[in-house]
């Protein structure tokens, strides 16, 4: 197997550019209204980060509110079960509403409360990070409004009541396909008409700048913990780390302080679906071009005309057309290798990973724990391999059960 190991030729620390570029990807493709709003979130940020008052809150809050840090687990069944490397688990389905969304919905709550912004909105489509911003605004006390395409309000229903539960308003979208892009684009309009007052709280390392590069770095909690973690209890790096990728956060989140460590091989996978054909799945890196959606530049699932395609991936989470520009980028330079895992593939790991080793995972991460299990059997006993669990699998046994025709 043979995985690109060299080391980025920009260092990433400097990524991306003062105008918010990886490379040819990324920067700032928004209407003329959110240029100044863009800019005042790109300088606020500048100045938080430097900030011992406002990293001291982060930190308070993402420990005592979110249950940072999470565990590095030994998989020992699974281990067992692949003959190979040995498996750990970066335990994010153990925080506080399930995934890793949380990290960033607190950094950027607190942010907004900096800016003096009041007033909170969000997109969310599975219901994830709707669900995480609720309850950071229910927190801190700040007005929440969550845009959700009319489909997915309907699959995601219970999501739906827990924002509601947790005070946020939750907006219907009824255009398009009534799913996720649509609901970006629903936040996207609000944002137009209120800026003054509100902050968009985007759920995942895309969009316009600063928005990569910032919820990016509210997750590099992930790969800082895991570095002291693998040390700690291996005595070295690892050798390969999976992570899975819709927008891309935990990945990126979880790869980052490794970027710069050519032993360690680093691999994003994206929903296979029902295989790689036209409208049935969302792997941007499979038949994907080059375009403009939603505010950056990046790899996009889109017909000869441009137009966005359909996509379908048995994970509401990773079921999206466009990836993180950073991941293009680091793509491009060899520094992270992408695969994809199907929805039958998934299926199978997610049952195999709960009778073994007592853990359901998110739909979401069962994607890396697929091509996890796969590289894990083609390594030595003396390897050691990690997958990023994002999150947990409650959210979806309602849905796997229905897959099986198992009836509740
Ligand atoms: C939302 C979600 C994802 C996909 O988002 P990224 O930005 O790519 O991390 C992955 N896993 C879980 C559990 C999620 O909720």
């Amino acid at each position: 197997m043979s995985v690109a190991t060299k080391p980025a030729s920009v260092p990433p620390a400097q990524l991306p550019d003062s105008s918010g570029h990886f490379g040819p990807y990324g920067g700032v493709f928004v209407p003329e209204t959110l240029m100044t709003a863009l800019a005042e979130l790109t300088a606020a940020y500048e100045q938080a980060r430097q900030d011992p008052e406002y990293l001291r809150e982060l930190r308070h809050h993402l420990k005592e509110f979110a249950g940072r840090p999470t565990e590095l687990y030994f998989a020992g069944r699974l281990t067992q079960h692949c003959g190979g490397a040995k498996i750990y688990f970066k335990r994010e389905d153990l925080l506080h509403t399930g995934a890793h969304k949380i990290n960033n919905a607190i950094g950027q709550a607190l942010l907004a409360r900096r800016m003096g912004k009041q007033r909170i909105i969000a997109e969310t489509g599975a219901g994830q990070h709707g669900v995480a911003t609720a309850a950071v605004c229910a927190k801190f006390g700040l007005e929440c409004v969550v845009y959700m395409g009319a489909v997915d309000m309907e699959r995601q229903a219970l999501n739906v009541f827990r924002m509601r539960l947790m005070g946020a308003k939750v907006v219907g979208v009824e255009a398009g396909q009534k799913t996720l892009k649509d609901a970006v684009n629903e936040a996207m309009r609000d944002w137009v008409t209120n800026v003054r007052g509100t902050h968009y709280i985007l759920g995942s390392a895309l969009g316009a700048h600063p928005y990569p590069m910032m919820v990016r770095d509210f997750h590099r909690v992930i790969g800082q913990e895991l570095r002291g973690q693998i040390l700690e209890r291996e005595g070295r790096l690892p050798d390969e780390i999976v992570a899975c990728v819709g927008g891309g956060s935990n990945a990126i989140g979880c790869f980052f302080e490794f970027l710069s460590d050519p032993g360690v091989r680093l691999i994003g996978v994206e929903a296979g679906g029902h295989g790689i054909r036209r409208g049935e799945h969302a792997a941007r890196f499979e038949g994907g071009k080059l375009g403009v959606l939603q505010g950056c530049k990046t790899y996009i699932l889109q017909n000869p005309d441009g137009q966005i395609e359909l996509t379908h991936s048995v994970s509401a989470g990773l079921d999206y057309a466009a990836i993180g520009p950073e991941h293009a980028y680091y793509r491009d330079q060899g520094r992270i290798a992408y695969a994809y895992a199907t929805d039958d593939e998934v299926l199978e790991a997610f049952q195999l990973c709960s009778r073994l080793e007592g853990i359901i995972p998110a739909l979401e991460s069962t994607h890396a724990l697929v091509e996890g299990l796969k590289r894990a059997k083609q390594l030595g006993r003396d390897q050691v391999l990690v997958i990023n669990l994002s999150g947990r699998g409650d959210k979806d046994v309602n849905q796997v059960a229905k897959l099986l025709g198992v009836r509740l």
